[in-house]
């Protein structure tokens, strides 16, 4: 008798449940006898045993031959598992891939060598191990593009398969990155947020006590600690929730967005929420789009951030009575990347940055000034979350600054393509109306 082996019995199960249960619920629908029922149960299990335990086929000559192996391997139930899946025969060829393993790791075709699709060589490595008797593997390894991403590897040998097209091999990725990453971000958060906090924190606590003890009746410097309470309270509330919303944005840095954006919307919606802001220094705002600028793949309120912070910094760092010019143009080619994109700028007439500074404005706590930015309010945090919205939205960052005479911080994004293979755009439609709300239409 045919040997039925574990993986072979999982595979049996899992494809004749469905068909018995139709059997089942019509024989207790009174629609077929029981006799007959169970007549077509033994049927379809006989058949799937067959299946299940049929000699393998003869090796295939050339690849097509090998290729159309692959159609008896069960891609449906594989493609229903919430991991990347890879099969391989013992040739190391893909012989069949799911849904999960196509998206994640852009891998297209079957037939193909595992090193030509997936070229890590932790992965290659724990392929080779298993081929050369070890039962099964479990790694952890990290994929570099294009936002690094951790997985959990395990690569288990389906034995008794040498010499033929089945699977001889599985490759399961977990995805840990957004584990790893939340438990980073809380970690960072927990160390930024007790180092930060401690020195405002003793100051409002010393301002207390000495409004409590000897300046208790004094008017005057009532008045004033309350007032620097008041200011240092602020910059702690800023700050919590600056340091929030980095830890949000990277915990979620490594899934690309799927939303759809109309940059001038965001801008016109951005420029009226600073006008105040900008009207207390006789700043003024402009906004100029080029008329065809297609919209950008992104999520909007992240986009929304994105400009919030910067014009923010325009405002603070720009000198009094001059203008803050938010402009957008497409481009033929993002920097380093063949997709069209948006070359999107915010320009001040401000202070400058030394360009001994540039390359480390986006770290966080990274500050030209500290006491400047500290004075104007600043948090150290905002271009650190401009860079991280931006690496998830896969598009670059750039800062022109000449000192004295201003800044230009140019974000290229995505724009979105035409439409997909079918003619359709399968995109959800975001925008942001100049209320501030950020609407799907
Ligand atoms: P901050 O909250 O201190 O403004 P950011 O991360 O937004 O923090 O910016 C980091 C530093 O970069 C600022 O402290 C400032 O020194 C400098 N900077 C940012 N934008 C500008 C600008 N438009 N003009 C001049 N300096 C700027």
């Amino acid at each position: 008798m045919a040997e039925l082996r574990v993986p072979q019995l999982r595979v049996l199960i899992l494809g004749l449940a469905p068909a018995v249960a139709v059997v089942a619920l019509l024989a207790a629908g009174g629609l077929i006898g029981i006799g007959p029922a169970l007549t077509i149960v033994a049927a379809i299990v006989a058949g799937g045993w067959w299946i299940a335990t049929r000699p393998p086929a003869a090796q295939g000559t050339d690849e097509t031959e090998h290729i159309a192996a692959a159609p008896g391997l069960p891609e449906h139930l594989l493609d229903q598992l919430p991991d990347p899946v890879i099969l391989l025969n013992d040739a190391r060829e893909i012989v069949a891939i799911n849904r999960q393993a196509r998206d994640v790791l852009g891998i297209g075709a079957t037939g193909r060598d595992l090193a030509l699709s997936l070229r890590h060589p932790a992965v290659l490595a724990a392929v080779e191990t298993v081929s050369s008797g070890v039962p099964s593997i479990t790694e952890e390894i990290t994929l570099p593009v294009p936002v690094p991403r951790s997985f959990t590897l395990h690569v288990g040998g389906l034995p008794g398969t040498a010499g033929t097209d089945a699977p001889g091999m599985v490759l399961v990725l977990h995805d840990e990155t957004r584990a790893k990453r939340a438990e980073q971000s809380r970690a960072d958060f927990v160390a930024n947020v007790s180092h930060k906090l401690r020195s405002p924190l003793s100051a409002v606590i010393g301002f207390i006590e000495t409004l409590l003890g000897h300046a208790r009746d004094d008017a005057e410097a009532r008045e004033r600690f309350l007032g620097v309470m008041h200011s240092e309270a602020q910059r702690m509330s800023r700050l919590v929730n600056d340091l929030l919303s980095l830890a949000r944005v990277e915990t979620n840095e490594h899934v690309p967005p799927r939303g759809i954006v109309y940059l001038e919307d965001v801008f016109n919606g951005v420029a009226d929420s600073l006008q105040v802001r900008a009207a207390e220094k006789d700043i003024s705002i402009v906004v100029s789009c080029d008329p065809d600028l297609p919209p950008v793949i992104g999520e909007a309120d992240q986009i929304v951030q994105v400009f919030q912070n910067l014009v923010d910094n325009a405002i603070k760092y720009g000198r009094a009575d001059t203008e803050i010019r938010i402009e957008a143009n497409a481009v033929g080619r993002m920097p380093g990347s063949d997709a069209a994109g948006v070359a999107a700028s915010v320009t001040d007439q401000g202070e400058g940055i030394a360009a001994e500074h540039l390359p480390r404005l986006t770290e966080r706590f990274y500050r030209v000034d500290e006491g400047r930015s500290r004075r104007l309010g600043g948090t150290g945090l905002g271009l650190a979350i401009v860079k991280h919205i931006v690496n998830r939205h896969r598009g670059q960052i750039r800062v022109d600054s000449e000192e004295g005479v201003g800044t230009t911080v140019t974000v290229f994004l995505p724009a979105r393509p035409e439409t997909d293979e079918n003619g359709e755009d399968e995109s959800e439609i975001t925008r942001f109306s100049t209320g501030g709300d950020v609407t799907k239409a």
